[in-house]
């Protein structure tokens, strides 16, 4: 045991401040790290005492390890807490943090490294009976043999970076006669990328959800999981809307995918809040895929649903706590979605926006909670991730949230620069989405940039919400409704007013 009484949060955005939300209630002191240009950003302004890390390219700011380890020897602290990106899953850092004599909030850099590779994720697994994707289990060195491999696992296939994240360096092959230039792609996307061309073939499952499972493990060889979280609306394989439970997860699902996530972490002697990713087919098989070392973006939805704060779990994991609770203690009750709020236009291919929030209010009331990092009148940085906000809606069911969701989008009133709320909205209201059958294909199939152009009236809206949750018990009887159904009963409304 080690008692952890100040904590450097080595991030910034909304993640620094919902970590030192819960440092703060636990009592303990918080120290922030700002890049220049986020000298006054709310989370600088929130913590008890703040570090200049440097200018603002993450590459002179918050990727600095050792400048960010000299804070917290000058500052006294005890413990570093990473959120997710920049260092959260950089197992050097971790040693360095270990080796200042400092406290690491997360998994060991043994574990970080061996998930940090997801060829060297999926041979550590090996020895447990996780179901994999079909596919090579070593990096692609002789393009003949590769060739053989995909043809005997057929078409179409996925080139994957070994090293890869954030949806980065993957490459789909429809036939063998794309084969080699496919892979050269992949292998200079992954260098470039990951500074690691090692890639390697997997199945390219056609129509997937995408469904991982939340994990904890104290450092007394304590195991749970949290559950599973559906995240299959993405846009460039990266995710935007997130929902617990998943819509499609049975009781005996979710307990073998609970027990392979378990068996994942215990692979790789993991220690802390873990998450085990797996793609799942359109007959409900799943398969692992990644884990992620580190606190995920989504986890508010696992929180809302199980009365859970994984910060702080991550924390008295952290101290050396046992878990204060087994399995069997752990419930679902209701149902969360959230929505990632990003400065991208939706109407332009999902393009990075930048510019100033003119007006930037949040909705209110009960069942709604907004992560955020912004204030109105603030510069989005062109240096970050353009993530400006997440907003999470809690229901007692799935129906409820998203109706909540339809609200509280209503109610988030953004100008100066175009955010994914609009197609967050279009989502709410399709009937793929309200039935539960769609897969990561629903940018593709499903949306088009026209269908945010026309503005609806409030009547129109709740009229059109209602006839799409009178379809889900229809659609869920038939499973065909998955991928065609008509986006006609969806709304065309943006959030960017005229002046925005
Ligand atoms: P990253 O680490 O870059 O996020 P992942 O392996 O977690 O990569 O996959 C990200 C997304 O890519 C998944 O959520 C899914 O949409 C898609 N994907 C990954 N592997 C497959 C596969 N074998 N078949 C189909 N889609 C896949």
């Amino acid at each position: 045991m080690r008692e952890i009484n100040k904590i450097l949060v080595a991030n910034r955005g909304e993640i620094a401040l919902r970590v030192m939300r819960t440092i703060r209630e636990m009592g303990m002191k918080c120290v922030a790290v700002y890049s220049e240009p986020d000298k006054n950003a709310p989370h600088v302004k929130y913590a008890d005492e703040a570090y200049c890390l440097g200018p603002g390219p993450s590459n002179k700011s918050y990727l600095l390890g050792e400048r960010i380890i000299e804070g917290c020897l000058q500052l006294n602290v005890d413990a570093i807490h990473p959120g997710y990106g920049f260092l959260s899953e950089n197992a050097t850092f971790a040693r360095q943090v270990a080796d200042a004599n400092l406290i690491f909030i997360g998994p060991s850099p043994h574990s970080i490294s061996i998930m940090g590779d997801k060829l060297a994720a999926k041979n550590a697994v090996s020895t447990y009976k996780i179901p994999m994707v079909p596919g090579t289990d070593q990096a692609i060195l002789d393009i003949k043999e590769a060739k053989e491999k995909a043809a005997s696992i057929g078409y179409p296939i996925l080139i994957k970076a070994s090293a890869g994240g954030g949806g980065k360096g993957m490459r789909i092959v429809k036939g063998e006669e794309e084969f080699e230039e496919q892979m050269k792609r992949a292998v200079s996307e992954a260098k470039s990328a990951f500074g690691n061309g090692a890639v390697f073939i997997e199945k390219y499952i056609t129509s997937p959800k995408h469904i991982e499972i939340q994990v904890l493990a104290d450092q007394h060889g304590n195991y749970v999981h949290l559950f599973e979280r559906e995240c299959s609306v993405q846009r460039r394989h990266q995710k935007v809307i997130e929902e617990a439970p998943s819509s499609v997860v049975s009781p005996s699902m979710r307990e073998a995918m609970g027990t392979a996530a378990i068996d994942v972490a215990k692979a790789c002697n993991y220690c802390g809040a873990g998450t085990v990713e797996f793609i799942v087919d359109e007959k409900l098989n799943f398969y692992f895929l990644e884990m992620n070392t580190r606190l995920q973006v989504e986890h508010p939805v696992t929180e809302m649903i199980t009365g859970k704060d994984l910060v702080r779990e991550q924390i008295l994991i952290a101290e050396g706590q046992p878990l204060g609770f087994e399995q069997q203690d752990l419930h679902i009750r209701g149902h969360a979605i959230e929505t990632r709020v990003y400065a991208e236009d939706p109407s332009n291919n999902f393009l990075p926006d930048i510019g100033t929030l003119s007006t930037y209010q949040l909705p209110q009331g009960p069942g709604i909670r907004v992560d955020d990092g912004f204030q109105e009148g603030m510069e989005i940085p062109i240096y970050y991730d353009p993530m400006i906000a997440k907003l999470v809606t809690y229901d007692e069911d799935r129906h409820k949230a998203i109706q909540k969701m339809i609200r509280a989008i209503d109610g988030f009133r953004i100008t100066g620069i175009s955010t994914t709320l609009p197609f967050a909205r279009f989502v709410m209201l399709h009937p793929a989405f309200q039935s539960g059958k769609f897969d990561t294909n629903f940018v593709e199939n499903h949306f088009t940039p026209d269908q945010l152009k026309q503005e609806f009236s409030e009547d129109e809206l709740e009229i059109l919400a209602t006839i799409g949750a009178s379809l889900i018990p229809a659609a869920q009887q038939n499973p065909s409704s998955m991928h065609n159904t008509s986006p006609n009963t969806t709304s065309k409304w943006t959030n960017r007013r005229r002046n925005g």
